[in-house]
């Protein structure tokens, strides 16, 4: 009994879905029936609308494309460059030198870094020598830096109203004494450019 009343409200149930379905104009096969694959038919007086192109972008627009093509000239200068404005290729320098000093690579016009770094680390270590030997007083005198053997042989006159600072090693055979000459000294006398004394 109840099981004839279930079946009964289940059937009504099917039909009420139905009558909505087909007062929505969408009348869909019966669930039976749908894995035998039934297709569901458009109206046939409809005709089919064509394809257009506007349907699928819509507003929007179309990327720009090459319309024609480009020469191979053209092709070869954009991928190269060209020799009358900017190479793109690697090109051979030309403005390299070879130190003749130390025997490295350096570009025309500028020191060679191998030998300039060799006054670098000279320099410090005579700004260290300095700053040890002066500390916090004031610079009041001229400070002249001898290096290992040059105080013997000078005049006594030589180191009036001069701060010494000595550093314990041999002046370097590059390091000219004409290097630390003031310009507020008298010019010298003689027209030589080379500095005298070197080594
Ligand atoms: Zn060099």
């Amino acid at each position: 009994m109840a099981g004839s009343l279930l079946i009964r409200l289940n059937v009504a149930i099917q039909r009420l879905e139905l009558a909505i379905a087909s007062v929505l104009g969408r009348r869909f096969p019966p669930d039976g029936y749908c894995l035998a694959g039934v297709e569901v038919q458009n109206e046939p007086s409809l005709p089919k609308p064509a394809f257009s192109l506007k349907d699928i972008i819509g507003d929007g627009f179309l990327w720009g494309v090459p319309t024609a093509r480009r020469t191979i000239e053209k092709r070869m200068k954009r991928k190269y460059g060209h020799p009358d404005y900017v190479m793109k290729i690697l090109q051979p320098k030309k403005n390299i030198k070879t130190c003749s000093e130390c025997g490295d690579d350096h570009l025309i016009g500028v020191l060679c870094p191998t030998c300039y770094k060799k006054v670098i680390d000279e320099t410090k270590e005579m700004q260290d020598a300095i700053q040890k030997e002066l500390q916090l007083s004031p610079v009041e005198n001229e400070v002249v830096v001898l290096y290992e053997g040059e105080k013997a042989g000078k005049p006594d006159e030589f180191f009036e109203g001069k701060r010494i600072v000595e550093i314990p090693k041999p002046r370097p055979a590059w390091f000219s004494k004409n290097l630390l000459q003031q310009t507020t000294q008298q010019p010298a006398t003689t027209t030589d450019v080379k500095p005298s004394d070197l080594g």
